[in-house]
């Protein structure tokens, strides 16, 4: 058994300053992910910082039409909080496709965009991991990869990013907050998350002792309609093989823009410009959608078991598609 300090903060200053840049200590939230990771003796903290006491719950209402999401607010109260069903529903979508009822309750927004992925390799210390241990190898990459990306894979890594809030918040762009031992930063949702290259075990920008305050969600756009589509083994308590998040504006029966992210298939929340271009002034049609998903997997990397992936993310796309222009 492993032992481990716990401490409790009770506001951000006094989390970064119990943090500082101590490579040994973790923030610790809802656990759900966390408490996991300890379990397989994947993360060895020697410090616990829980943030759980910070006032970081609020989901306010910005005066320029943004929507600033406090890091401690869990799945289920965004999910159902009216603005986010109202102005954002992929994100609510998204939220309530993932996990349980349970887990939602305590999972935290935060939290949800530094889960960790569910490759199995990652998650087995016996087995060799870029990852995990840098330069150990990629068991996935000649072994079972079913489960496995096809976009943003590198010859070190193609473990799939899990999360499906992540993707509806890539589709709908945001910001998020940090702060830390050098003070506060913004850093687009489009950049938090990294690709794995030849640096896996870099999973994010965050630094060493930062802390996540807010995720911001850009204004929503005038007229869009939203929907998230996760595709699954089972219909319910499964993570994604793939998923579609689309946000449409329409002209008539035309796409006037329209934002496309991906789940379930990449190493990152994958926003599509390549689809959304294909999609934007052109007619909503099924064949508009099918080039829109030739032109997102254009650049799809199959291993042993994912070629299915790639047919099964265009499917996907075509069916978020054909649902949120028929709404
Ligand atoms: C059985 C199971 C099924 C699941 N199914 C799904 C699914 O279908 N879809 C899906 O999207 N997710 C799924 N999840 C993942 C779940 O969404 C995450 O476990 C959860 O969102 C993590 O939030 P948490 O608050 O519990 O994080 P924690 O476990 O407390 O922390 C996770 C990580 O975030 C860090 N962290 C926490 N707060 C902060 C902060 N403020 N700043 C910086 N770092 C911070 C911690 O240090 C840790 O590294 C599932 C989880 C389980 C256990």
């Amino acid at each position: 058994m492993r032992h481990f300090a716990y401490q409790r903060a009770g506001d951000v200053a006094e989390a970064t300053a119990l943090h500082g840049s101590d490579r040994s200590a973790d923030f610790i939230a809802g656990g759900t992910n966390l408490i996991d990771m300890v379990k397989l003796d994947i993360m060895r903290p020697e410090r616990l910082v829980d943030v759980n006491r910070l006032p970081l719950t609020a989901i306010e209402s910005l005066d320029d039409g943004r929507l600033r999401i406090g890091a401690l607010v869990t799945n289920t109260d965004l999910a159902y909080d009216e603005r986010i069903q109202a102005d954002y529903p992929v994100l609510s979508e998204a939220l309530l496709s993932g996990a349980s009822t349970q887990l939602r309750n305590v999972a935290t927004t935060a939290g949800n965009v530094m889960q960790r992925t569910r490759c199995p390799y990652f998650r087995n210390p016996s087995r060799p991991c870029n990852k995990r241990e840098p330069g150990s190898g990629c068991g996935a990459l000649d072994g079972i990869n079913r489960n496995h990306a096809v976009l943003g894979v590198s010859d070190k890594c193609i473990a799939v990013h899990p999360s499906d809030m992540c993707v509806a918040m890539a589709a709908l762009g945001a910001t998020v907050t940090v702060e830390g031992p050098s003070g506060v930063r913004e850093i687009p949702f489009e950049e938090y998350h990294l690709l794995p290259g030849d640096t896996p075990e870099r999973e994010h920008a965050l630094s060493d002792g930062e802390l996540i305050t807010h995720v911001t969600l850009d204004a929503p756009i005038t007229g869009a309609k939203g929907h998230y589509l996760k595709l699954r083994d089972r219909a319910s308590f499964e993570f994604a093989l793939a998923s579609c998040a689309a946000v449409v504006t329409m002209d008539g029966d035309t796409v006037r823009e329209a934002r496309i992210a991906l789940g379930g298939v990449a190493t990152k929340p994958w926003r599509s410009f390549e689809a959304e271009a294909a999609l934007s002034g052109q007619p909503a049609s099924e064949a508009t959608f099918k080039q829109a998903a030739e032109a997102a997997l254009a650049g799809a990397v199959a291993h042993r078991d994912t070629a299915f992936k790639i047919p099964l993310a265009k499917q996907a796309i075509v069916r978020a598609l054909t649902t949120v222009t028929a709404q």
